[in-house]
């Protein structure tokens, strides 16, 4: 088993940026058919905590991820969690 990852959306909102979707723990079934025992994006959303079929449709995906958070790559997510909290609570600290 491998970790397979894909630019997708998150699910189903089509307004949602595209993101690196990772299929950890997948097994490849048919071609664009996967079973995964877990699904996230590289950003720390997790899609699907449990195992699943997931089948790949071609939506026209471009090569990069849009989203913000999937594009600054390579970086540990719980780490990254760290910082965007650390950033959320900076901005909240009153300037005036
Ligand atoms: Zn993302």
């Amino acid at each position: 088993m491998a970790d397979v990852r894909i630019v997708a959306k998150a699910m189903d909102d089509l307004a949602d940026d595209w993101h690196w979707v990772l299929l950890v723990g997948a097994q490849e079934l048919e071609p664009r058919v996967y079973f995964a025992q877990l699904v996230r994006t590289a950003c720390g959303l997790l899609l699907s905590d449990t195992p699943r079929v997931v089948r790949l449709f071609d939506m026209g995906a471009p090569a990069e991820p849009t989203c913000p958070g999937c594009r600054s790559d390579g970086l540990d997510p719980a780490l990254r969690a760290a910082i965007l909290e650390a950033i959320k609570s900076a901005e909240a600290v009153p300037t005036g």
